[in-house]
């Protein structure tokens, strides 16, 4: 399983690498195929290990991490928060200075506009959800200075495929029903989409990687990177609308 999770790593992180960022239509025949509807069925297998001691193992692990350069310059891990059991988990891109300071993601303003969505439309706070990153540590333009703001850059590839098995691991012990990718890196790296977030967002797909096995698919919901949404309040409207049908998705379940 472990060599698969690296190989079908490798792919996506090789799709990434083509990709140009601010492309927003390319050629609509590479898109998955949306699913039809989330899952009426209720799934009820699983969840009877401890996944709590699990994800305390698991974090002791990447806390020890140094399986790409970032470890090297890292403050804290930034493992992921929230309730190891839960129906849903966000996916972001990767700490930022204040993560790399507190350990813990989404604690900058962009993580304040996250807990008000939480908040406002789906009356829930993030020890109710999960939420991690594609990359554990702060991807930094300038490794030798944490202290700078201002520092952040993406995840190069390497990255991403070095540190993509931990978030499919923690995936596996929280047994979620949905996953909602928030911008187009957690996107593009979880579905392996070649377009833009603006076109695929809204919709919902199957997650690629069968953890639970065949016919057990994880749904994935992508939406805009709250940072997007601190840059352009234009994209607040949409960013509702598609809470509002992980709402309808988890009061299915
Ligand atoms: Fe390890 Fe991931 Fe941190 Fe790289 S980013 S050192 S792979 S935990
Ligand atoms: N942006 C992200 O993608 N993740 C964080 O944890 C913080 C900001």
């Amino acid at each position: 399983m472990k060599k698969e999770l690296n190989a079908l790593a490798a792919d996506l992180a090789a799709y990434v690498r083509q990709l140009d960022e601010d492309t927003y239509m390319l050629p609509t025949n590479a898109a998955p195929k949306a699913a039809a509807s989330p899952a009426k069925e209720k799934k009820t297998a699983g969840k009877t290990g401890d996944a709590r001691a699990e994800m305390a193992a698991l974090a002791e692990e990447i806390n020890k991490c140094r399986k790409c350069q970032l470890g090297n310059s890292r403050l804290n891990a930034v493992v992921g928060v929230g309730d190891p059991n839960a129906k849903v988990v966000f996916v972001g891109e990767g700490p930022g200075f204040q993560e790399d300071h507190k350990g813990e993601p989404f604690v900058g303003r962009s993580g304040q506009l996250l807990d008000k969505i939480l908040d406002t439309v789906l009356g829930m706070k993030r020890e109710d959800v999960y939420i991690a990153n594609i990359v554990k540590c702060h991807p930094m333009s300038n490794p030798e200075n944490p202290e700078a703001h201002g520092n952040d850059r993406p995840p190069t590839p390497e990255e991403i495929s070095a540190c993509r098995p931990y978030l499919d691991r923690q995936l596996m012990l929280i047994k979620p029903k949905c996953i909602v990718t928030l911008g187009s890196v957690a996107t593009k790296v979880l579905l392996g989409v070649t377009q833009g977030i603006s076109f695929v967002r809204g919709k919902w797909y199957d997650y690629p990687v069968e953890l639970f096995g065949p016919g057990h698919p994880i749904k994935v919901l992508p939406t805009y990177h709250p940072a997007a949404l601190l840059r352009n309040s234009n994209l607040k409207r949409d960013t509702w609308e598609d809470m509002k049908m992980l709402k309808a998705f988890l009061e299915k379940e």
